[in-house]
């Protein structure tokens, strides 16, 4: 069974610019959400094998959304997503339980070698 992302950034052009390269790596989209709250709320429906956080969003940021998350469920899997310049975040989201960190613009490669990473922890 291929690995199943939950995607939440609140911008559109950047989901699908992930979605696109999670569908052309052999990933499945679990779903899209475009704030926190939303991510929370899909990750109870959904169940996904990884999620892709953005930080900063409308109603709730992602750190908020991934302590939330991680509470919920100690297990998950969640990979933040930081533009350039909000590296003082990384320490706090691995405290709060971030698998990894991914600084955009990022290429490719990197998206898709992180899933696999985070992933394979769960095998
Ligand atoms: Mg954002």
């Amino acid at each position: 069974m291929s690995i199943r992302i939950l995607v939440v950034d609140d911008l559109s052009f950047m989901r699908t610019a992930i979605r696109e390269i999670i569908e052309a790596s052999g990933f499945g989209v679990a779903g899209e959400a475009e704030n926190g709250v939303e991510g929370i709320m899909l990750y109870r429906e959904r169940r996904p094998d990884v999620v892709l956080m953005d930080i900063t969003m409308p109603v709730m940021d992602g750190i908020e959304s991934l302590r939330r998350i991680v509470d919920y469920d100690p297990k998950a899997r969640v990979i933040m997503c930081s533009a350039l310049g909000q590296q003082e975040y990384i320490i706090r989201a691995i405290q709060y339980g971030a698998r990894d960190f991914i600084v955009k613009p990022f290429r490719p490669e990197r998206i898709v070698s992180a899933v696999r990473k985070v992933a394979k922890v769960r095998e």
